[in-house]
């Protein structure tokens, strides 16, 4: 099942018109994983036709406002949608209490189950699982308790050869078995082998989010080889001390990481508003790591190229 990455606000501390702050959508054909969550991400699900109904998970990076101050406006509109699937939320300590204070203070009565996991920002640790990826936290650099995500896909079954369910009359328990990669006995004392009828799926996905961070060589090791890579670039090199002291990355540095990690492809984001044209962050990106792109509101990517 592949991925796709669509990019709901790709902005830093403030939004424009036509950069809202950072939120993205992870999607495979039956969820979408919310990453981050900042003001508007609701008029971008809704703009780019995003079903808010398969969102189950949410992952908050970090509490800067330009990551999360979408949280009030989509929980509230979830219940006044009339949603009573629960929602779990995954973000740093602090998050519980926003939520309850936030419930408290505007008489909010949520007719869903609203479930918080606080996590450990400096440990990276497998945060959540479902049938089809794991969550990982990565560690990041910034000037408050901050993790990235690692998405990886489980393995997919492999694939069964159409013609060979007709042959041989295959049930659905033999169809099962043989796609996971097991041989089938059938009544008659014959043997189905699950590599005469079956193809290879194609490969686990992986996506890493990175943001906010300083450049910090220690994250490689967690996001190594994956398929896509967004590493947050907020300025250009020029101003890499006034990055430093932030706790931000330049397009440089976020470009070294990709080559360093062995990144497939490279998504920058999270640009200051004072750049007004971003071709700007590719050419110094490009100097380094050529596959490369931008992170605006509303852009599509498929997590693996192949
Ligand atoms: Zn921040």
């Amino acid at each position: 099942m592949s991925l796709t990455l669509t990019i709901l606000g790709c902005n830093s501390a403030v939004p424009t018109l036509s950069r809202f702050t950072t939120s993205q959508a992870l999607q495979n054909s039956s969820k979408t994983y919310l990453i981050d969550c900042g003001e508007g991400a609701q008029i971008r699900l809704k703009d780019l036709k995003i079903k808010r109904t398969k969102i189950h998970e949410i992952f908050i990076s970090h509490l800067h406002g330009d990551h999360f101050f979408g949280l009030p406006g989509l929980i509230t509109s979830l219940n006044l949608s009339g949603r009573l699937t629960p929602l779990t939320i995954y973000g740093p300590a602090g998050l519980s209490k926003f939520i309850h204070t936030l419930k408290e203070i505007g008489s909010i009565y949520l007719n869903f189950e609203l479930i918080i996991h606080e996590l450990q920002a400096d440990v990276f640790q497998k945060v959540f699982e479902d049938q089809y990826l794991e969550v990982y936290s990565i560690p990041l650099k910034h000037r408050i308790p901050t993790t990235g995500f690692l998405f990886k896909e489980k393995e997919h079954p492999r694939n069964i050869l159409p013609p060979s369910i007709k042959k041989h009359k295959l049930s659905i328990e033999e169809i099962k078995t043989l796609k996971n990669s097991k041989d089938v006995t059938r009544p008659d004392g014959s043997t189905l082998y699950y590599m005469d009828h079956t193809i290879i799926a194609n490969k686990a996905e992986s996506y890493a989010f990175c943001s906010d961070t300083i450049y910090d060589e220690e994250l490689i090791q967690y996001i190594q080889n994956v398929d896509l890579l967004y590493h947050e670039a907020t300025y250009l090199h020029e101003l890499k001390t006034k990055a430093r002291e932030r706790g931000h990355a330049t397009a440089h540095e976020a470009a070294l990481i990709a080559q360093k990690s062995g990144a497939k492809k490279l998504i920058l984001g999270h640009y200051s508003s004072r750049y007004k044209d971003l071709s700007v962050f590719i050419d110094e990106a490009e100097k380094i790591f050529s596959n490369v792109d931008l992170a605006l509101d509303g852009k599509v990517f498929q997590v693996s190229e192949h």
